[in-house]
């Protein structure tokens, strides 16, 4: 093979390399922060119980100071049943404390409700606090290999830059300006290798002519169709003879 096209190849495989470095390296800023607000807010999910803990507690009492309330209520009236004069008061006095009775079973049971769902905040709060030391640690983990992951992009491609002024330098201007254009255009595939017939990046199948061409001459050669540079690669000598022998097979057939 022609030896500016093995650079052509050689280049381009350094330039995809140095794409996908350069989108691991950007992007892991942003997923650092994802990991940090998914700790954030797991951390603000156990503050947010820890106040509603708290509100039950808050409502609970002031539950409590209103049974109170209703208990010194019906002792009065209990105490009054003695002044009343008359049986219809005497009835009346009766039914009022029947009904603030009822009122503080209302209220009691609400207590009730509320000690149930303290028990459960409370569970939650435990199981919470002993996941967040996990979750700590495990964010700080991810974090840790984001960032050993990203200096290790960060060399590997200041390596690979390195190797393409290398390679640039084995290049003619003609032929690099050439490749720079096609890669820009062709979504950074320039140079595409030639399979079964077929060029492997447009999938046109290449005239006899044209594929002679890129088999036999040393000079750079242009899909017809999409204008990337060409090459092929002769397949192995087992290959070869499979190949032989499969195409024997057919023509037997
Ligand atoms: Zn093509």
């Amino acid at each position: 093979m022609d030896a500016e096209l093995k650079t052509l190849i050689d280049l381009q495989e350094v330039d995809q390399a140095l794409s996908k470095l350069a989108f691991q390296i950007s992007s892991s800023p942003a997923e650092i922060q994802t990991l940090q607000n998914e700790l954030t807010a797991f951390v603000h999910a156990c503050d947010g119980r820890k106040l509603s803990l708290a509100a039950n507690q808050k409502e609970r009492r002031e539950l409590e100071a209103e049974v109170q309330g209703i208990r010194a209520k019906i002792s009065r009236h209990k105490d009054q049943l003695y002044q009343v004069k008359t049986n219809e008061q005497y009835k009346a006095m009766l039914k009022e404390i029947e009904a603030e009775d009822a009122n503080i079973r209302k209220v009691e049971d609400r207590i009730l409700e509320k000690m149930v769902e303290a028990e459960q905040i409370d569970k939650s709060i435990r199981e919470a606090s002993s996941r967040l030391e996990s979750e700590k640690k495990r964010v700080e983990e991810e974090v840790r290999k984001l960032e050993s992951d990203r200096q290790a992009g960060e060399r590997e491609r200041d390596r690979l830059e390195e190797k393409r002024k290398s390679l640039v330098a084995g290049l003619s201007r003609e032929v690099y300006l050439l490749y720079e254009k096609l890669a820009r255009a062709r979504n950074g595939t320039a140079v595409a290798e030639v399979r079964d017939g077929f060029c492997s990046a447009c999938h046109v199948r290449l005239r006899p002519q044209a594929f002679n061409n890129v088999r036999s001459s040393g000079r750079l050669i242009a899909c017809e169709t999409c204008s990337r540079i060409l090459y092929y690669v002769e397949p192995p000598p087992e290959e070869n003879s499979r190949h032989e022998r499969e195409a024997s097979q057919q023509a037997a057939v």
